[in-house]
């Protein structure tokens, strides 16, 4: 496994709780867009989980940064990132993971909860920048709808490509319009988007009991187990 030092650039609000800190690698880290890394705080104590987790990458590879995002919690994880200062050196370990998309999946479905989007917008901006011929549905779910991250890139991303459709679904209060969805996604949500979904991959992210829950709705409405990939954010 790699080991890499980050040097600390900037902080980037995306909501109230996330935030997004970018990192300029002193050599090239040769990353696959969906993939994770370990950032290690404690390089004395290797296995010191509550100061060295894991973050996947939440920008495409080859830009002149390497960004990670965080939702904040009070943990010292949290604290230790907060107070990294311009220029400080970090010690990032990877990339790990195969929750990527390979040169031949051109139909894509991707059932995301909260924070688990990272991976994905990885992802989609690679796939927007190298312009690739993908055709991507998105089941996005947060609590509220001022709770999701990335909302400006994604709509961003829609409005510029058709094929790239975004379905935002929002689980604790009342949608203000008719453009979300509300709950959390379910079968009949999956079977109603993507009436497709039996050509697609599938790549789930995010908390362990969503990550579960929508890979048993896919088997249930009989996606191949192969064509599933997903991430568990363990820690969620
Ligand atoms: C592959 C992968 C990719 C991830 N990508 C991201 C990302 O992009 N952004 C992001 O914000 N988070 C990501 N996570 C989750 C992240 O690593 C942290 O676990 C999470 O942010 C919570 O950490 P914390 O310090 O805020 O909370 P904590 O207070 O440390 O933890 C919250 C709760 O989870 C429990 N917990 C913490 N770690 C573990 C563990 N390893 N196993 C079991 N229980 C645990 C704690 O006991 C506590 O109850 C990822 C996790 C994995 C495995």
């Amino acid at each position: 496994m790699n080991e890499y030092r980050l040097k600390f650039l900037e902080r980037i609000q995306r909501t109230d709780t996330v935030y997004s800190f970018r990192f300029c690698p002193c050599e090239k880290i040769d990353f696959v867009p969906g993939q994770f890394a370990q950032v290690v705080f404690d390089e004395q104590d290797r296995n010191n989980k509550k100061l060295n987790k894991y973050l996947s990458f939440s920008c495409r590879p080859g830009k002149e940064y390497v960004e990670l995002t965080k939702r904040f919690s009070g943990s010292d994880f949290s604290r230790r990132l907060w107070s990294l200062a311009k220029g400080e050196d970090v010690l990032l370990k990877g990339p790990m993971g195969s929750c990527t998309l390979d040169d031949q999946h051109h139909k894509v479905a991707f059932l995301i909860g909260g924070i688990g989007i990272t991976p994905a917008i990885s992802i989609l901006e690679h796939v927007v920048f190298s312009r690739l011929p993908c055709d991507v549905i998105m089941l996005y779910s947060n609590l509220l709808e001022s709770d999701i991250p990335f909302r400006s890139d994604l709509d961003a991303w829609t409005n510029h490509d058709p094929s790239i459709h975004v379905v935002h679904t929002i689980v604790d209060e009342k949608p203000h319009n008719n453009s979300y969805r509300q709950g959390m996604i379910t079968s009949e949500m999956i079977s109603c988007e993507i009436p497709d979904l039996k050509e697609r991959i599938f790549l789930i992210s995010g908390p362990p009991a969503m990550v579960s829950a929508m890979n048993q709705a896919c088997r249930a409405l009989g996606c191949l187990p192969e064509n599933i990939k997903s991430e568990n954010f363990v820690g969620y």
